[in-house]
């Protein structure tokens, strides 16, 4: 179990608190092609509190500039040395372990490309010009004849390394192949299991930090299983958003290595405080809210009484006191009972059920 994987609380607000936000891109400030609501204010806000930014992603298709492109033109002017890209954090392992005959056979896009030339690595084009490394990121164009040519060039034995391993991708139809999909191809075909340097691995984190000189980093994503879990692995705080991927029962339901340090509806929570949840009186209390796990049930103490909620209830609002005070609740009665308990092994970790109803905020 990994131990101090609560909450944490913060009297100063988060921007002044903290130097450098790593900043999450889809679910975060954007969803798709279209901003998240009120994030160009938000990120506005914490810059002129003093906070820089630099955004952090899995995306290795996408050159840095071509995301401060889009960033500026959603109204958040953004220089592309305020991206880290995962083709970057790749180039960066692939540089600080080169010799002078290191060849980079790379598969993916113009990014991952660039990337690797941006350290001074020497790109081939074909497994026939005897790459001694193989580096794979995300492009739309990837088809057999580029997964062909890693194979030939792994089963030659050259090294191999993944941009990230997300199964899938968000697009407007759905959920598509992500890196991690094709990658299953190419590892089905040599039985050669890649080194990863995307989220969720500490080194993408690391490495933004150390570009942006961040003394006192703060993540801030959306995903708990790829932002949160890079926090806790790179040794970071975080701040988990509602406005993406994963929801209160997703936070409510965390394991301990995905389990985020401060909770929020969105990136406004930079610019607010945050209360610590106590223990007090039999339940878990955060300003007015009450929260307490009966077995597998999350009970909340309002004014008009009590709201019991477990598998099967229905949806329910909540304040995001009653969500710090719950998670505080739910997180603590899951440690008690450990990982191997078997209630707590059906649910996948968590005493709360899998099916815990969805709970959203309510508006302030
Ligand atoms: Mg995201």
């Amino acid at each position: 179990m990994t131990t101090g994987a609560t909450l944490l609380g913060s009297d100063e607000p988060l921007q002044t608190a903290y130097d450098v936000a790593l900043l999450d891109l889809d679910g975060v400030v954007y969803r798709g092609a279209f901003g998240v609501a009120g994030a160009p204010e938000a990120v506005t806000a914490a810059r002129a509190a003093g906070m820089r930014v630099m955004y952090v992603t899995n995306n290795a298709a996408r050159a840095p500039q071509t995301v401060a492109d889009h960033l500026t033109e959603l109204e958040i002017p953004t220089s592309a040395q305020e991206v880290t890209t995962a083709a970057q954090a790749a180039a960066a392992l692939v540089a600080s372990e080169a010799h002078p005959g290191t060849r980079v056979l790379t598969i993916g896009g113009e990014g991952l490309r660039l990337a690797m030339a941006a350290e001074g690595l020497t790109v081939v084009d074909s497994a026939d010009d005897a790459p001694t490394i193989v580096v794979q990121g995300f492009a739309p164009t990837l088809g057999w004849r580029d997964l062909a040519e890693a194979v030939y060039a792994i089963r030659a034995g050259a090294d191999y390394i993944a941009s990230n391993l997300d199964a899938t991708l968000p697009t407007d139809r759905g959920m598509a192949p992500g890196n991690g999909a094709l990658v299953a191809a190419v590892v089905h075909a040599t039985g050669v299991t890649p080194r990863s340097t995307g989220k969720p691995q500490a080194s993408i984190f690391h490495q933004a930090a150390r570009r942006s000189e961040a003394r006192n980093p703060l993540v801030v994503g959306d995903r708990l299983n790829t932002d949160i879990a890079g926090a806790r692995a790179a040794g970071y705080p975080s701040l988990h958003v509602l406005t993406g991927v994963d929801q209160i029962t997703d936070v409510l339901r965390a394991v301990p290595g995905e389990r985020p340090t401060f909770l929020a509806a969105d990136l406004a929570g930079l610019a607010r405080t945050h209360p610590l949840p106590e223990w007090h009186g039999g339940a878990w209390t955060c300003g007015t809210a009450a929260a307490r796990v009966e077995g597998t049930t999350l009970v909340l103490t309002r004014t008009d009484g009590e709201v019991a909620l477990g598998g099967g209830s229905d949806p329910t609002e909540v304040s995001l006191d009653e969500f710090r005070a719950a998670t505080a609740a739910a997180w603590t009665a899951t440690d008690a009972v450990g990982p191997d308990h078997p209630r707590s092994g059906d649910a996948g970790g968590s005493v709360l059920p899998a099916d815990f109803p969805p709970l959203r905020l309510a508006s302030e």
